[in-house]
């Protein structure tokens, strides 16, 4: 279908696309890559008056160190994630779970701040945020602020961003020497996950000391799986040594049932992937 007709705007600041939403409100509509937003409009489920694209804000770009973080700008494309240097060597998990998201073609245009803005519960790049502790820095007419990641996912496509403010930047904390792995079930290639476990792990010969596990569309938002994280620390990494860990994942989960599979069956499905996942990251 053709979206509805609406007026297009480029502004090349982010104090100009500021301006440009607290002129339009609610008939304005924010873009990053579009990869998720014109599916949305060519389907007519939403009609905004004016789209503001960020794609000219340079400054939205790439990424940088800042001490102990890393400093992801939230217009910096699924497809840099992938090879950025600074992300594999710091937050390895990232840029594997970017690898993951659909196609190359959406990974070239498609961006990091977009699809955590975006808040799909089956998105991939949230659970990875989730579980680095990322915080999402929001730029508003008052200012910026900073959210954790574990108060940025609200509910299903609604996050902390209000409507008059941007997502500028993604800091993320360094877990440099850190083993990571996203592993993503999926029926099809290039789907989004029926679900996906994100997990980093620090860990020396053969034992994990600390584990950062996030499950994807096991309930409305990303989710921390704790409860695994906790029974990690010290584990072998082993297939016996992580069982009883893994077996705790969907732990305080709300699974989604439809056509893919009902929430029992997702459960189920958390456990096994969180098990082959923490083993891969873990190298084993
Ligand atoms: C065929 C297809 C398959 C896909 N498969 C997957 C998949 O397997 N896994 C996956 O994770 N994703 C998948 N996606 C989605 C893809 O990852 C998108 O890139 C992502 O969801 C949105 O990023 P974007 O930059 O394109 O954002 P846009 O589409 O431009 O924006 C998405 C939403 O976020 C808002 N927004 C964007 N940036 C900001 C900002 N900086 N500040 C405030 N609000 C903002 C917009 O207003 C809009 O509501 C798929 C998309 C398509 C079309």
């Amino acid at each position: 279908m053709i979206p509805a007709k609406f007026d297009y705007m480029a502004p090349t600041s982010v104090e100009d696309a500021l301006s440009a939403l607290a002129q339009h409100g609610d008939d304005a509509k924010i873009m990053a890559g579009g990869q998720s937003l014109l599916p949305v409009l060519r389907m007519r489920l939403n009609a905004p008056e004016v789209v503001i694209d960020l794609g000219r804000i340079d400054g939205l770009r790439g990424v940088r160190e800042d001490g102990d973080a890393l400093v992801i700008g939230a217009l910096t494309t699924h497809s840099e994630m992938v090879t950025n240097d600074l992300v594999r060597q710091h937050a390895l998990l990232l840029s594997k779970a970017a690898a993951e998201v659909a196609d190359n073609q959406i990974r070239h245009r498609g961006t990091f701040g977009g699809a955590c803005a975006h808040a799909d519960p089956a998105g991939d790049m949230g659970s990875a945020a989730l579980a680095l502790d990322a915080a999402f820095v929001i730029a508003g007419s008052g200012g910026t602020r900073s959210v954790p990641a574990s108060e940025f996912f609200v509910g299903l496509f609604e996050t902390a961003i209000g409507e008059d403010e941007i997502l500028t930047e993604i800091r993320v904390p360094k877990k440099t020497g850190w083993g990571a792995h996203y592993e993503k079930f999926v029926r099809v290639a290039h789907q989004w996950p029926i679900v996906a476990v994100a997990v980093t792990v620090n860990s020396s010969g053969g034992t994990i000391s600390e584990a950062k596990v996030a499950l994807t569309n096991m309930g409305s938002t990303p989710l921390r799986a704790s409860a695994t994280e906790s029974a990690l620390a010290g584990a072998a990494a082993t297939e016996d040594g992580v069982r009883a860990a893994a077996d705790q994942a969907a732990d305080g989960s709300n699974p989604p049932s439809d056509l893919n599979g009902d929430s029992d069956y997702r459960r189920h499905l958390a456990t096994v992937l969180t098990r082959r996942a923490v083993l891969k990251a873990a190298g084993a």
